[in-house]
C-alpha cells in the first residue's frame, strides 16, 4: 500500500514573545468553551445521574460561600452581595427540575443536559428588555460553569495537567493561565492575541518558556496532537515541519545552545562598561521560588517583586500569614542582597475571581487599579505592608507604590505605612523601621511631578511597560495596535531622561523595571541616561551584562545624543541596532532588533 501523502508544512507568523525553539505536540487550549461530552444513558442510571447533579450544586454552593465570606470580610458586604446573586440561581427549582425533566426526555447525560438548559435561560434573560434582568445571564453563565467544572470533574480548565510535553495553543492566555503552568510540560506557548508586555507573556519570559503572540487564528487552523515547531526567535509557528526544516533547527538550536554558553561566561563578572561605569543588574520576580533563578543568573538583587502573583495562584486574598512567609522566603534567599516588594497592583490584565465579581470595567489599565484599589481597601493594603514590614526583619527589603499618579497617592500610602508600622510597635512584632520605601513612576502625571515625589520618597523605578502605554495611548494587551507600542518614540526617551535627571537632581537613586530594562537594544541608551538599576527578567541578565561588558560609556553617551536628535523612531531603533550589532559581535540574538 502506498504511504499516506505527507502533511504539507504551514508557516504562521506572528511576533515573537519569548525567545527560544520547541519542538512538539500541540495542544489545542480553549478556556473560553468547556467540552461537555454528550452520551445517552439508560433509564437505570438515571436516578445516578440526578445524583451527581445535586452533588455539584452541593460542591458549587460550598465555593461561593466560601468566596463570599472572603469577600465580605475582605470588600465589604455589598461587594459580597453580588455572590448572594450567584446562590440565588443554584436555589433555582425552576432550572434543576427543567434539567432532570430534559434527561429523562432525552435520555441524555446529565451534564449535557445541564449545559442545553442554562444555555437556553442565558440566551432568554439576554433578550430581556429590563438591564437588570439582562444582567443576570452573566450570573446564570458563570454560576452554571462552576456547576459543569464540578460534574466533569474539573477545577478549572488549567495548563497544570498536559499528560505529556506539550507546545500550547491558545487564543489567549491569562496571568492566573499561566500561574497554573507546569514548566515541565509546556514546551512552548502560541496565542492567536496578545503582546509582549501582557502579564502572561512577561511570565513565560521569567519561566524561559518560548513564546509566539499574536497568530491570529493559530487556534482555528491547528488540532490537538498536530507535529508544531516554534520559533520564538522570529515569532513562527510551522505546522507539519519538514525533515530539512527540522534539520536546519536542529542547527540553529545547537548554535543558540553554543551563544549561551558564551554570554553565560559573564554571570560571575561585575556589571561595568570597558571603561568601568558601573549599573545594578536586578531581577524581576513574582514567586519567591523565581529567586533561584535571580541567583544562577547573576542578580544583585530582586528590583521588583510582583506581589499580585502570590494572589492570583491563590486565587483570592491571602492573609498575612501567607504573604509574610512568602515575602522571607524570597528575602531570605536574596540576603544581604536588597529585595523591592512591590504593593499589590490587581487589576488590568490581572486578576483573581472575588475581584472579577466586583469590577467589571470598559478600560481595566485606566480602571480600578493598583494603588487605587489599595487605597479604598486600607484593611487590606494595611494587612499587606504589615506582613512585607515583617519580612524587612529578615534582610534587606524596599517598599514600592505602583501606579501612583500624584503626590496626595504617594502621602496616603505612606500615611498607612506609618499606621501598619503602629499596629506592629503596638504587638511587639520586629520590622526594619528604616525600610525604603520608592514609587513607580509609570503614567504620566508622575513623570510630570516627579520633583514632587522625589521629596516623599528615596527612590523611584520607572515601569516603562505601563509608561508607553499611557504616554502613546496604545492598549498594551491589544494586538491590533500592538505596532503603534513604541520604546523608541521620542516622548518616551524624553520621559525617561527627565525622570532621571530630576530624581538625580533630588538625589535619589531610578531603576528601569519594566520590559525595556531587559531588552539589550536600550541598554546603552538607559545606561548613558543615567539609570543606576535596570531590573528584568532573570533570564534576560547575562545578555544585557555582557553588553554592558563590551561597550565604553563614552559611547553610550554619543549614541544617546545621537537619538536624541530623531524625529522617526525607525531611525532610532536603526541607530540601536547598529550598536547593539557592532558591540555583541557573533553572539547577536536573533530576535532583537528583528
Ligand atoms: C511596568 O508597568 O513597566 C511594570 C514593571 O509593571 P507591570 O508590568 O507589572 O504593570
Ligand atoms: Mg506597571
Amino acid at each position: 500500500m502506498a504511504d499516506p501523502a505527507p502533511k504539507l508544512e504551514l508557516v504562521l507568523k506572528g511576533v515573537p514573545a519569548s525567545p527560544g525553539v520547541a519542538h512538539g505536540t500541540a495542544f489545542v487550549f480553549l478556556q473560553k468553551e468547556l467540552e461537555v461530552p454528550v452520551y445517552q444513558i439508560e433509564k437505570s442510571q438515571q436516578p445516578a445521574e440526578v445524583q451527581r447533579l445535586h452533588h455539584a450544586l452541593t460542591q458549587t454552593r460550598a465555593q461561593i460561600a466560601k468566596l463570599r465570606a472572603e469577600v465580605a470580610g475582605r470588600l465589604g458586604e455589598p461587594e459580597a452581595q453580588i455572590l448572594d446573586a450567584h446562590l440565588m440561581v443554584l436555589e433555582d427549582n425552576a432550572l434543576i427540575e427543567e434539567t432532570i425533566h430534559e434527561m429523562e426526555n432525552s435520555s441524555y447525560n446529565i451534564d449535557y443536559c445541564f449545559q442545553a438548559v442554562a444555555q437556553r435561560y442565558t440566551d432568554a434573560f439576554n433578550k430581556m428588555e429590563d438591564e437588570y434582568l439582562r444582567e443576570r445571564a452573566a450570573d446564570i453563565r458563570d454560576v452554571s460553569r462552576r456547576v459543569l467544572h464540578h460534574l466533569l470533574g474539573q477545577a478549572t480548565a488549567s495548563l497544570a495537567r498536559l499528560g505529556g510535553q506539550r507546545v500550547v495553543i491558545a487564543q489567549d492566555l491569562s496571568p492566573s493561565d499561566t500561574a497554573g503552568l507546569d514548566r515541565h510540560s509546556v514546551l512552548a506557548i502560541a496565542t492567536d492575541t496578545g503582546s509582549r508586555t501582557s502579564h502572561a507573556v512577561i511570565m513565560a519570559r521569567s519561566l524561559q518558556v518560548p513564546a509566539v503572540v499574536g497568530l491570529h487564528n493559530a487556534t482555528e487552523r491547528l488540532e490537538n496532537g498536530d507535529d508544531v515547531l516554534l520559533d520564538g526567535y522570529e515569532g513562527l509557528l510551522i505546522v507539519n515541519p519538514t525533515e530539512k526544516t527540522l534539520f536546519r533547527y536542529g542547527h540553529i538550536e545547537k548554535r543558540q545552545r553554543d551563544i549561551r554558553s558564551a554570554i553565560e561566561a559573564v554571570i560571575p563578572l561585575a556589571s561595568e562598561t570597558r571603561d568601568g561605569a558601573r549599573i545594578g543588574l536586578m531581577a524581576n520576580i513574582s514567586d519567591p521560588e523565581e529567586t533561584k533563578e535571580a541567583k544562577h543568573f547573576g542578580a544583585a538583587g530582586v528590583g521588583l517583586y510582583r506581589t499580585e502573583g502570590l494572589f492570583i495562584r491563590h486565587d483570592r486574598f491571602p492573609n498575612e500569614e501567607e504573604q509574610y512567609e512568602a515575602y522571607k522566603n524570597a528575602v531570605e534567599a536574596l540576603r544581604p542582597n536588597p529585595v523591592v516588594i512591590r504593593t499589590l497592583d490587581l487589576g488590568g490584565d490581572k486578576h483573581i475571581t472575588s475581584l472579577q465579581f466586583t469590577h467589571k470595567e470598559d478600560n481595566p489599565f485606566m480602571g480600578f487599579r493598583a494603588i487605587r484599589f489599595c487605597l479604598e481597601h486600607p484593611n487590606i493594603f494595611r494587612e499587606q505592608l504589615r506582613a512585607i514590614l515583617r519580612a524587612s526583619a529578615h534582610g534587606t527589603v524596599k517598599i514600592m507604590y505602583p501606579m501612583i499618579s500624584g503626590l496626595q497617592e504617594l502621602i496616603q500610602a505612606n500615611l498607612l505605612l506609618e499606621q501598619a508600622k503602629g499596629e506592629l510597635r503596638a504587638n511587639n512584632q520586629a520590622f526594619d523601621p528604616n525600610v525604603a520605601v520608592g514609587s513607580m513612576i509609570e503614567i504620566p502625571s508622575a513623570a510630570w511631578t516627579a520633583d514632587q515625589l522625589a521629596l516623599h520618597c528615596s527612590f523611584f523605578s520607572i515601569g516603562t511597560n505601563d509608561l508607553i502605554q499611557y504616554l502613546l495611548a496604545v492598549d498594551r494587551v491589544n494586538d491590533r495596535v500592538a505596532h503603534l507600542y513604541d520604546p523608541a518614540h521620542p516622548a518616551v526617551l524624553r520621559a525617561i531622561q527627565h525622570i532621571i535627571t530630576t530624581a538625580h537632581h533630588h538625589k535619589i537613586p531610578v531603576s528601569i523595571c519594566g520590559e525595556m530594562g531587559g531588552d539589550p537594544m536600550f541598554t546603552p541608551l538607559l545606561l548613558a541616561m543615567g539609570a543606576d538599576d535596570l531590573s528584568m527578567s532573570p533570564a534576560g541578565l547575562p545578555d544585557v551584562k555582557y553588553l554592558i561588558r563590551n561597550f565604553r560609556l563614552d559611547e553610550a553617551q554619543a549614541l544617546l545624543a545621537k537619538v536624541m536628535e530623531q524625529t522617526d523612531p525607525k531611525n532610532t531603533l536603526a541607530l540601536l541596532r547598529r550598536f547593539y550589532l557592532e558591540h555583541m559581535g557573533d553572539l547577536a540574538r536573533a530576535d532583537v532588533g528583528a
